[in-house]
């Protein structure tokens, strides 16, 4: 694989109809954290929180495949419109495909974000590969497109704007922001979403 252009990169995610994340590294900074108690917790960014409700308000299925299993994890999607979050797999192929069987979704229609090599089988075979700035290089070799962001900082978020823009659905977004009551935080947006 080599890195595609800007516009090659748009066109391809014109066919994107699941978005599949990592959670460590990409929608994390890769830090874990262990309490006094031995409890794990991460710190996750609040611009993608909104990229989840974003997400689904363009009816793209977002799905957070993770090899690590925490309760972080569970408590941080459990706020959040995730179709589906598996954790504790190795395997993000068979995970990945399971869920693609279910929507009825080819290779070529699914984005998928990874930043270290469990993640390079996924990347493979999906239609877009992307991964953060400050994934392993042997990722950033292999990917389709690097975000600008590094993990943890909103590169999801990155993602599904460049998704919304690459399928001219700002109206449907702003529209939706725009007619709703403390829209701009994930929280208030879920809310009133929910
Ligand atoms: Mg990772």
């Amino acid at each position: 694989m080599a890195l595609l252009s800007r516009s090659q990169y748009q066109e391809r995610l014109q066919n994107v109809r699941l978005l599949v994340t990592d959670v460590d590294g990409v929608l994390t900074d890769g830090s874990i954290y262990y309490t006094e108690q031995n409890v794990e917790t991460k710190q996750f960014h609040v611009r993608d929180g909104s990229g989840f409700y974003i997400a689904r308000l363009i009816d793209l299925p977002l799905v957070v495949i993770t090899a690590r299993s925490s309760a972080a994890v569970a408590r941080r999607f459990s706020e959040l419109p995730v179709h589906a979050l598996v954790q504790g797999t190795f395997d993000k192929v068979t995970a990945c495909a399971d869920v693609q069987r279910q929507l009825g979704i080819d290779d070529r229609q699914v984005a998928y974000m990874g930043d270290d090599l469990v993640d390079l089988p996924l990347l493979r075979r999906v239609g877009v590969a992307i991964t953060v700035a400050d994934a392993h290089p042997l990722v950033r070799q292999q990917a389709d497109w690097i975000t600008g962001l590094a993990g943890g900082k909103g590169a999801l978020r990155e993602v599904v704007d460049d998704i919304v823009s690459a399928r001219g659905l700002w109206d449907r977004v702003m529209n939706d922001y725009e007619t709703r009551q403390g829209g701009a935080s994930d929280v208030g947006f879920g809310r009133e979403a929910d």
